[in-house]
């Protein structure tokens, strides 16, 4: 299985092998502004098209990893981990994919703000 979706310009746009078969909506003080639902799945599996420079790149606090949006219309594609070796994940927004795909997952409330553990 896969999921596709692309930021709202359509400069950016992803696709993502074997993910996660559930979501996550993330409290931390990132995520929690962004309004994002991420699936993950390994580096390797997903592929990220559009031109160099097509998104601005967030890190924060200590930098294990990178939030990427489209420079043009703002909307936030995905994440990736800035220590492969330690971590191999990568997420995707499926805020950015056809509404039936989030309907579909099953959504898990994390608590990134403070537990680091799933609430549910
Ligand atoms: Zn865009």
């Amino acid at each position: 299985m896969s999921v596709t979706g692309s930021c709202h310009c359509g400069a950016v746009k992803f696709e993502m092998r074997e993910p996660t078969d559930f979501a996550i909506n993330c409290n931390c003080s990132l995520c929690r502004r962004l309004g994002s639902i991420w699936i993950y799945s390994k580096i390797g599996n997903v592929t990220i098209t559009g031109d160099e420079g097509a998104t601005i790149r967030y890190t924060h606090g200590d930098e294990t990893l990178a939030v990427h949006s489209c420079k043009k219309c703002g909307c936030t594609t995905h994440w990736e981990g800035l220590n492969p070796e330690e971590d191999d994940r990568m997420a995707v927004n499926i805020r950015m994919s056809d509404p039936d795909v989030m309907e579909n997952y099953h959504i898990r409330r994390f608590d990134g703000a403070d537990t680091w553990k799933f609430l549910d």
